[in-house]
């Protein structure tokens, strides 16, 4: 590192602590510890999960293209499925969700969990629920890692449902050698930007947030809560485990300020992803059972809320970008 990017460096972190933290919302000084102050503020005590995973102890390299691990004891994954919206139903795992969006033709299933859980938790929660796999016509799946593409092979062969991932990710599976022992699914829709999966009365809006995986998908879509309608930001994928360079980031940073500002454009009030980790989906689930009349649901969470979710994101990219240039410079 040169002494003038030094000195440039010391004099910003210097002026930092004396200007005190910037709010969440405001754009934070260039400094590691900028970022990290404005993904806490953003982060505060709603999205401590995903603050913890990215912020504070990220993943820095890509998963390898190896064979799935054995199940676990389905002790430790098995989660009872529930009915969580009018129209929305949970059918995933301790860990992963997998959701069952119902409408007047059918139902759009968004995310397929690990195989192993894919036909226990989804076709046997999905009949648990009362509700028919075979009326599974759609499948979203944010990215093709093996904790959500899972099942997808299962409800393309079984059910005839149309696989949506995004192109890279189809590329992804395509090229993959050891991931699929039991076969792949097969390439079917490739969801584009701002593509509308519609069944019905049922409109999913995607939008495409690389960063994660080059294809990962979010989308914005409508649920109703007692009649009430309320639309959902679904965040698609999160850790760092992606090659940890600055054009990865970059990508990253930029997919949060779109998907964000999609969903404040659409005034999303509930934020939903794939890993109860980040939207803490089994614990508020719990709580729905104690929920009074005229009391809040639990995943509604506010608009601003759910921008300040991909704040989070985006600040702790922002503090492992920093992290890499510095290290980079040093000499
Ligand atoms: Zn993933």
């Amino acid at each position: 590192m040169t002494r003038k990017i030094r000195a440039a460096l010391a004099m910003v972190a210097g002026m930092t602590a004396i200007l005190g933290v910037a709010d969440a919302f405001a754009q934070p000084a260039d400094t590691v510890d900028a970022h990290l102050a404005a993904a806490k503020a953003a982060a505060q005590f709603d999205f401590t999960g995903t603050l913890a995973r990215i912020c504070i102890a990220p993943q820095t390299a890509p998963g390898r293209d190896v064979a799935p691990a054995p199940a676990p004891d389905r002790a430790t994954w098995f989660a009872e499925p529930a009915k969580v919206f009018d129209n929305l139903y949970f059918v995933g795992t301790k860990i992963h969700s997998s959701w069952a969006l119902t409408t007047s033709e059918g139902i759009i299933l968004i995310d397929t969990l690990y195989e192993y859980a894919s036909e226990e938790a989804i076709v046997g929660g999905l009949k648990k629920l009362g509700l028919d796999p075979t009326k599974v016509k759609d499948v979203i799946v944010s990215h093709a890692h093996g904790d959500h593409v899972g099942g997808a092979k299962l409800m393309q062969e079984k059910f005839d449902s149309r696989l949506v991932l995004g192109g890279p990710d189809w590329e992804m599976i395509e090229k993959s050698v050891n991931q699929y022992p039991h076969g792949k699914p097969k390439r079917d829709i490739v969801g584009t930007d701002g593509q509308k999966i519609t069944l019905g009365d049922t409109t999913v809006t995607l939008v495409p947030t690389p960063g994660h995986t080059p294809g990962t998908l979010s989308m914005i879509f409508q649920v109703k809560d007692q009649g009430r309608p309320l639309t959902v930001a679904y965040s698609g994928g999160t850790a760092f485990n992606f090659p940890n360079d600055v054009p990865h980031f970059d990508t990253y940073i930029a997919s949060q300020r779109k998907i964000s500002a999609a969903a404040a454009a659409a005034n999303a009030t509930v934020l939903m992803t794939n890993h109860s980790e980040f939207d803490n989906a089994v614990t508020k689930i719990k709580l729905m059972a104690a929920r009074k009349a005229g009391e809040p649901h639990p995943f509604e969470v506010g608009r601003d809320a759910v921008v300040r979710y991909f704040k989070v994101m985006e600040e702790c990219a922002q503090v492992a970008r920093l992290k890499l240039l510095q290290a980079a410079a040093k000499p």
